[in-house]
């Protein structure tokens, strides 16, 4: 098999249905072989995002696709040489695990013989040679899954377009297989978008991530810009648990209900920014010289780690992770360090 990756750029696309607009124009880049995830809450838009880069919904007027140096913006998503895979995998029922494999193949009546080739090419790849001529209903969501992929890329896309393509299956298999995704796609270099809500799978599956709310991008960025580097509340918010320590600027030092906590170095003052940190950068230590001061509320042991919520330090209870053996009991007082590298300033 052999893909030729293309890059894909999206120029102000906007998309309305009847009057409403569900996406603002959008200006986005993918490079060639990259994975690019869009992420965000349901109804953000991206599916229409994804579905406009596929050709199944032309952007507003003014909005343009090109696959390379391709115009493609007019092109049907037949025309347009991308593999997609949809959540509800939309398999041919009444074909084999084969026949649904080589079927792009054989209706682009490509050779018997390298066709056949190629279906057992990917058959292998995905693992699903032991499987090849059951029909569909006999195989597990994980299989179907992988049957959905391999048609997908059957005809050497130029592009691939994965929609929320683990959401179907249970949290156990979709762990197993976003890893196997994982490989898969870092193994083909083929250029995909890839959507979902679910942020382990943008984490570990995106070179880049974007990030939308309400029809916009909120930031793009690679998973640990995202991650350690939100623009905005909205993206710290959204991705991963983070804490808010809010209070009263002076000379650099915020004060807040439990004790106060400096502005790190290399942030940049701003008397209207609050700070935030990451569960797992904050340590709960003695209380005695500690920055913050609270109390226990609630411990979760949630195996590798033990999430202890603590009221009293900030006006919202914070949340830190400390080791699955720590234990702490609610009612205990205890004080809390940040990393200085852990502390995210925003406005
Ligand atoms: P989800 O994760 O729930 O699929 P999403 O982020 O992919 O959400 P979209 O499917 O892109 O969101 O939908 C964005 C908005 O556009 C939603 O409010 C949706 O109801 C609306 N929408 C999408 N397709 C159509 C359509 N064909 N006609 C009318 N409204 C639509």
């Amino acid at each position: 098999m052999k893909f030729t990756p293309v890059p894909i750029a999206l120029s102000q696309c906007a998309k309305t249905f009847h009057g409403t607009r569900v996406l603002e124009p959008l200006d986005l880049t993918i490079g060639a072989g990259e994975t690019l995830v869009l992420l965000g809450p349901s109804g953000c838009g991206k599916t229409t995002t994804l579905r406009i880069v596929a050709g199944l919904e032309t952007p507003d007027a003014g909005g343009a696709v090109r696959f390379g140096d391709d115009d493609v913006t007019r092109l049907p998503i037949e025309r347009r040489q991308v593999g997609m895979v949809f959540q509800s995998y939309a398999l041919f029922p009444n074909l084999t695990v084969r026949g649904n494999v080589g079927y792009g193949l054989k209706i682009a009546k490509v050779d018997p013989a390298l066709a056949r080739k190629r279906v057992d090419e990917l058959l292998a790849m995905m693992r699903l040679e032991a499987h090849a001529d059951k029909p569909i209903h006999q195989l597990s969501g994980g299989q179907r899954q992988r049957v959905a992929l391999a048609r997908a890329l059957a005809r050497e896309p130029r592009v691939l377009l994965l929609d929320e393509p683990l959401t179907a299956l249970d949290a156990r298999l979709r762990d197993t297989l976003r890893r196997e995704m994982n490989a898969l796609l870092r193994g083909l270099g083929v250029t995909t978008v890839y959507v979902t809500h679910d942020q382990a799978e943008a984490m570990e599956l995106g070179d880049r991530i974007v990030v939308m709310s309400a029809g916009r991008i909120e930031q793009i960025g690679t998973p640990r810009d995202i991650y350690y580097r939100p623009v905005n509340r909205a993206v710290a918010q959204f991705v991963g648990t983070i804490n808010r320590v809010a209070g009263q600027w002076r000379d650099g030092v915020l004060a807040t209900d439990g004790g106060s906590v400096g502005l790190p170095a290399g942030l940049a003052r701003d008397e209207r920014a609050e700070l935030f940190f990451r569960p797992e950068d904050g340590r709960l230590v003695d209380p005695a010289n500690a920055s913050l001061r609270g109390t226990v509320d609630t411990v979760s042991f949630l195996g590798e780690r033990t999430r202890v919520s603590v009221s009293g330090a900030a006006p919202e209870a914070l949340v830190i992770d400390v080791p699955g053996r720590t234990d702490w009991a609610p009612g205990s007082v205890v004080g809390i360090e940040i990393a200085p590298e852990g502390l995210i300033a925003l406005p």
